[in-house]
């Protein structure tokens, strides 16, 4: 294996979900200056458009609303309509809804499930039709956390959510092997992002961050080592695995 180009994404094509903010936007910039071409899928068009701009290799954007099977279909339209060619999946796009159990709604239960576990679902099967029918194998990354895991207050949807995708990554690694279509994910611990570090710079989100033994947020960046072995070819014999990358917040002491 050549040490300079291990985790090289030249002439891969990859779709991140939940593009348009946060990690997925990060995701597509790493996939990007790796050498992929990359398909943004998300909701909000025009922050797209503008990531669009900074990334180093060629891109398409995409309207996605994973809830919506019109709307996947549409997706899965538009990439058999270009080259009709996907290597990676990053199925990135989620939400929460942090309540107390005693006070959700099944509104907001079925909200939280109909994006994080349906909509990876929906997204999944359509990215494994394609790949089924190019007979080229694949990499399907679900973005899973390490509430898939543990369990934390006012989140019991998120956290049932998580931990059904990854035995859905599990279930789908077993079945798709044989056609060399890999499905693992990857679970993180709190990263910094622009959406929740008010939050992390409040007294509750403080010691939130005390709980982590390495007594820190994670960088966007700390995530590219995992997502750049599970997307290249350097991961051909993994399938079916779920790297945690948390600080060790898993591994805390009871
Ligand atoms: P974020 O809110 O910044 O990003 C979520 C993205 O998903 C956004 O682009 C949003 O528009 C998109 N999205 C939401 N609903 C959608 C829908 N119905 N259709 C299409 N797109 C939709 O949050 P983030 O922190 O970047 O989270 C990204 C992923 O990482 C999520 O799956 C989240 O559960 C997971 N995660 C995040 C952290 C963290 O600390 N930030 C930790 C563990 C796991």
């Amino acid at each position: 294996m050549d040490k300079e180009n291990l985790f090289d994404l030249t002439g891969k094509v990859a779709l991140i979900t939940g593009a348009s903010s946060g990690l997925g936007k990060h995701f597509a910039k790493t996939l990007s200056s790796y050498g992929a071409k990359t398909i943004l899928a998300a909701r909000r068009i025009e922050r797209m458009e503008s990531l669009q701009k900074e990334l180093l290799n060629e891109s398409i954007v995409v309207s996605l609303d994973v809830t919506s099977n019109k709307s996947v279909n549409k997706l899965r339209e538009e990439i058999e309509n270009s080259t009709g060619q996907l290597d990676i999946l990053v199925n990135n796009a989620g939400i929460s809804d942090p309540v107390k159990f005693k006070d959700i709604s099944e509104e907001s239960w079925l909200s939280v499930l109909e994006t994080n576990l349906n909509g990876a679902f929906r997204v999944a099967k359509m990215a494994t039709d394609i790949m089924l029918k190019n007979n080229d194998g694949g990499s399907i990354i679900n973005i899973a956390s390490i509430l898939a895991e543990r369990v934390g207050l006012n989140l019991s949807s998120y956290a049932s959510a998580k931990a059904a995708l990854v035995q859905l990554t599990k279930s789908m690694a077993l079945e798709l092997a044989r056609s060399n279509i890999r499905v693992n994910a990857l679970a993180p611990g709190y990263i910094l992002t622009e959406i929740n570090q008010d939050f992390f710079n409040t007294d509750e989100g403080k010691s939130y961050i005390g709980k982590i033994p390495m007594k820190r947020l994670g960088l966007e960046s700390e995530l590219d080592g995992a997502l750049l072995l599970l997307a290249s070819n350097t991961s051909s014999f993994m399938t079916g695995s779920v790297i945690t990358v948390d600080g060790g917040h898993l591994v805390n002491p009871l």
